[in-house]
């Protein structure tokens, strides 16, 4: 990167997993990045915490129950605070950021992804549920704010973009996004419907935050990622394919017209694939472990299994059908893994409260921005609904 001024960073979801991560590359980094925005979701002490050590102009949580604190905390440090949604759409679009990093969990990042377009900001993108909820929304927005871009976040899609580099796009036949298989991969169907939130939280290879685990677990995240690589890099749904590669150590490919597959591979560990996308697609210095090779005893692959993973469906269906079905699926589902975590349903009534909602379902087939709106409390409604009776 070049010896310009340090980049000023609005880093949404500050405390959780990618967020902590992308502080950890800014701390390695500080000539390269500075901090102007941090906030969260309901973890206010960890915010305060954050803000001590990065100094940013602005603190937001999104509780407004909790600025309070906050403030009593920040203000003598000079640090100005806010809360609630709209002053995270502040936060993404001011003057003095010059990337927003989003990496809330769930629905909560389309609106500051969106108001971070508007404003032409470039956008560091680990909410692939924005793409997932309004996928078709946010490329024309893309393409009406050319200013502004996204890098993926995301560790396959970050791949696919370097797998990507140099190439003509017109000699790609196929994006190959690579699946852990999650927790569940070698259970027997009849077990994984009574798993429990414990046996579900062990992923086998990342560590992340509650409700991406999951969704590795259901591998509805596979799902997701499906519509998140169609919309970022416009290739039709039928030559994307998902593999199951339980090491996670080959993070996507790239199959082009001659035969020739182009891999990605890297130790699991998102702090490249942050790096990756704050430093727009340039490789930073000492951001993860290297990989030894030698190390290595084998690299496997196989197809994935969509009778014990039926959630996997859900992105044909949400690809096929477009309009608000995948934003119908992903309320659905947060709901859903909510429950889950509380202990109100077992793993295996996931799919059916998702695939209830769908069905009971308004579509709308060219949805505005407020469709979306209207969808995901609806499919909410929905989902609760079923769980309540389930
Ligand atoms: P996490 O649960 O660890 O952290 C979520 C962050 O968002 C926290 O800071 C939380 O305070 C904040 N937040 C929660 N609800 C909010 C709301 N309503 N408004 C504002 N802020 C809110 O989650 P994570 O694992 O870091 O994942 C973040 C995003 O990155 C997700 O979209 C996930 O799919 C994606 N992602 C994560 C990983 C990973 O390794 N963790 C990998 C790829 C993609
Ligand atoms: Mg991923």
């Amino acid at each position: 990167m070049s010896n310009s001024a340090p980049k000023r960073l609005a880093i949404l979801g500050a405390t959780g997993s990618i967020g902590t991560q992308t502080l950890d590359i800014v701390r390695r980094h500080p000539e390269l990045f500075s901090v102007a925005v941090l906030s969260a979701g309901s973890r206010v002490e960890d915010l305060i915490k954050y803000a001590e050590m990065f100094r940013p102009r602005l603190a937001v949580i999104a509780r407004p129950e909790l600025e309070g604190r906050l403030r009593e905390a920040l203000a003598p440090l000079g640090i100005a605070t806010a809360s609630g949604p709209q002053a995270l759409c502040e936060a993404a679009s001011a003057d003095d950021v010059d990337m927003v990093v989003t990496a809330t969990v769930g629905y909560s990042g389309l609106e500051p992804t969106v108001c971070a377009i508007k404003a032409g900001k470039e956008i560091a993108l680990a909410n692939k549920e924005t793409l997932v909820v309004a996928g078709e929304y946010i490329r024309s927005l893309l393409d009406s704010c050319p200013q502004a871009k996204i890098y993926p976040v995301d560790s396959e899609h970050s791949a696919v973009a370097q797998c990507l580099v140099g190439e003509n796009p017109d000699n790609v036949r196929r994006l190959i996004i690579t699946a852990s298989g999650g927790p569940f991969r070698t259970w027997p169907v009849e077990k994984i419907a009574t798993a429990t939130a414990a046996d579900a939280l062990l992923h086998p290879n990342w560590n992340m935050g509650a409700k991406i685990t999951v969704d590795s677990a259901t591998m509805l995240n596979k799902a997701f990622e499906l519509i998140e690589a169609h919309y970022l890099f416009d290739i039709p749904a039928d030559r994307i394919t998902a593999v199951v590669h339980p090491q996670s150590i080959v993070h996507s490919m790239v199959e082009f017209n001659d035969g020739a597959i182009k891999a990605q591979l890297g130790v699991p560990d998102m702090r490249l694939p942050i790096a990756y996308a704050l430093g727009r697609c340039s490789r930073l210095q000492g951001c993860s472990e290297p990989l030894t090779l030698e190390r290595l005893s084998e690299l496997t692959f196989e197809k994935p299994d969509e009778l014990k993973f039926p959630c996997l469906g859900f992105a044909r269906l949400s690809l096929e059908r477009r309009g608000t079905t995948a934003c119908t699926v992903n309320g659905a589902n947060e709901v859903a893994v909510a429950a889950f975590l509380k202990g109100r349903i077992p793993f295996g009534k996931i799919y059916p409260a998702i695939a209830h909602a769908v069905e009971h379902a308004t579509f709308v087939g060219r949805p505005g921005f407020d469709d979306y709106v209207a969808s995901n409390a609806e499919s909410r409604r929905l989902a609760e609904e079923f769980i309540s009776k389930a």
